[in-house]
């Protein structure tokens, strides 16, 4: 199924940087605890770094001391595709945006976070930009 937003590869690659076309379109990895957004609490809503999408909420970011951005749930249900991924001899389940298929992280299930899903959407701060909310 087409994504709402389809761009050609070389375009996204001219519009990101480099280091957000490696993880945004080609399913890569920031380090853990590099990302600008690992610790923030600021109020306000993320959004795909490739596309603009509205993905998650601040409410929903939680500390999970794990190295990237957490959050228990997104903002809407739809705006992430969820994909099996067996790639790394693993068996992870992918979060896409579900607008442009560009590539947020990982949600794994079950940790035992106190959180109302029990839910952990790993996500790379490099695919998300943050709106801070105004007040
Ligand atoms: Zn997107």
């Amino acid at each position: 199924m087409p994504y709402e937003i389809d761009k050609p590869e070389d375009q996204w690659r001219a519009e990101l940087t480099p280091q957000e076309y490696h993880v945004l379109r080609e399913a890569g990895t920031e380090r853990a605890f590099t990302g600008e957004y690992t610790d923030t609490k600021i109020a306000g809503v993320y959004s795909c770094r490739a596309c603009g999408a509205e993905l998650f909420r601040s409410e929903t970011k939680f500390e999970s001391h794990c190295g990237w951005p957490s959050f228990y749930d997104p903002a809407d249900s739809s705006a992430v595709e969820l994909i099996e991924d067996r790639s790394h001899g693993m068996v992870r389940t992918e979060v896409r945006c579900a607008r442009c298929g560009s590539h947020l992280g990982h949600v794994f299930a079950g940790e035992g976070y106190p959180t109302p899903t029990d839910q952990r959407y790993c996500i790379n701060s490099i695919s998300l930009r943050l709106e801070p909310q105004e007040d």
